[in-house]
């Protein structure tokens, strides 16, 4: 065991979703973060010591599940099998090793089965009652759970002997044409799409004469008749940040996926009054929530969702905005801890030229006491390539922070 004298060290990281960016023409050539004036961000760089990180692999756009699996400590080509599994963690289902979930949407089809609209008119309200109407049936020996997300998002889980994950759709994503029928992949997967096949049956019956349904019609809406599934995956075996590291964990996350992976690595997650998870989100709220949980945790993950929104809506300018909104939340932070090691980063790039994630290295800064301060002053993409970090991998960023904290094991004798 690590000999706790040597370290009450707490440690937070700060994850900016898809701040990293490209130059961009209408910001002078520069990237958001070098454009945006950020005193706090460069605080922290000055401060501290600075690098690079492909959070998945060089050249690899990682996706926000795979990038915070790896920054939490995980290797995501040996842990990720698909999205589902975190979607369901995310709103809270029961989900364990060996469950095949696939995400789903409340949508709408008329008579002839043709689908009209794949999120049922945008359905917000009822979305529960629906969901508790189609959970715990049992098919073929399988137990079938579905519960409801956000809006017209939910999730359903399969759980029993002889499930496999490779399944096909049965959203099409498009409306106009008849949901595809779930097709088995390998010949492993017969019995998951017969179970599909005869879930979507049921649930269609079911909706047909839903009372939320009824309700729907009789006000002009259209009711949410017909559930389409997509993205189908097996629940991954990890080993919480508890049983790894010894750490007693918390996020401050509003993005449904990304508190999934917090969820399935047994982090606690905080809610946050005013944080939405979107770019209207109180990121000081988040802040002052995430600085108060350092008090009865070891690790605090803080992640904030805009730049990554911005980035996909190539809107440089809002990028630059939300930066400088983030500077003032860096503020907050840095006047708030103490003894504590800060990572500020970011799980990809966004760039707003490529309005997708991308490959580009994010820019890495580590504050705390004892860190080795290298010369760089400026946090941005192009000047933090020249700290001493060098260029590192998502899944080396935390044994490096336990490392400063004191709380690393030694390999070896
Ligand atoms: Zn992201
Ligand atoms: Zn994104």
């Amino acid at each position: 065991m690590v000999d706790d004298t040597l370290s009450g060290m707490k440690m937070m990281l700060v994850i900016c979703d898809g701040m990293g960016d490209r130059p961009v023409a209408e910001l002078d050539d520069k990237t958001p973060l070098q454009y945006a004036n950020c005193p706090n961000f460069d605080w922290f760089a000055k401060t501290g010591i600075c690098g690079i990180m492909d959070t998945i692999a060089p050249g690899i756009p990682p996706g926000s599940d795979t990038a915070h699996l790896a920054l939490l400590g995980n290797d995501p080509f040996e842990v990720y099998s698909g999205r589902g599994p975190f979607e369901a963690f995310g709103i809270g289902m029961d989900v364990r090793p060996g469950d095949v979930i696939l995400r789903g949407n409340f949508a709408n089809v008329d008579e002839n089965r043709k689908i009209v609209d794949r999120r049922a008119g945008r359905i917000k309200e009822g979305t529960s009652k629906i969901a508790e109407s189609l959970n715990g049936m049992e098919i073929e020996g399988v137990q079938i759970l579905f519960q409801e997300g956000t809006e017209h998002r939910a999730a359903l889980l399969l759980r029993g002997e002889g499930l496999s994950s490779e399944i096909g759709d049965t959203d099409p994503h498009r409306t106009g044409c008849c949901p595809e029928k779930a097709e088995p992949r390998s010949p492993s997967a017969k019995k998951t799409a017969d179970v599909v096949e005869e879930f979507s049956k049921r649930a269609q019956d079911i909706l047909k004469e839903h009372p939320v349904n009824k309700e729907r019609e009789s006000q002009g809406l259209l009711p949410a008749n017909y559930i389409l599934l997509r993205g189908s995956g097996t629940a991954p075996k990890l080993i919480s940040l508890k049983e790894k590291y010894g750490l007693k964990s918390a996020a401050v996350v509003g993005v449904m996926l990304v508190k999934g992976v917090c969820k399935a690595l047994g982090m606690e997650t905080i809610k946050v009054e005013g944080a939405t998870g979107g770019v209207d989100t109180d990121m000081m709220a988040k802040a002052r929530t995430a600085i108060s949980a350092l008090g009865d945790h070891d690790f605090v993950l803080l992640h904030v969702k805009a730049c990554d929104v911005y980035g996909h809506d190539a809107d440089a300018r809002k990028k630059v905005e939300t930066i400088e909104r983030l500077d003032e939340m860096l503020g907050y932070v840095k006047d708030n801890i103490s003894n504590t090691c800060v990572a500020v980063t970011a799980d990809h790039s966004t760039p707003v030229s490529v309005r997708n994630h991308s490959g580009d290295p994010v820019p890495l800064a580590i504050v705390g006491p004892g860190v080795r301060v290298d010369d760089v002053t400026s946090y941005d993409e192009i000047s933090m390539a020249k700290g001493d970090l060098g260029r590192i991998r998502g899944k080396d960023l935390l044994p490096i922070l336990l490392d400063i904290v004191n709380k690393s094991e030694m390999y070896g004798a």
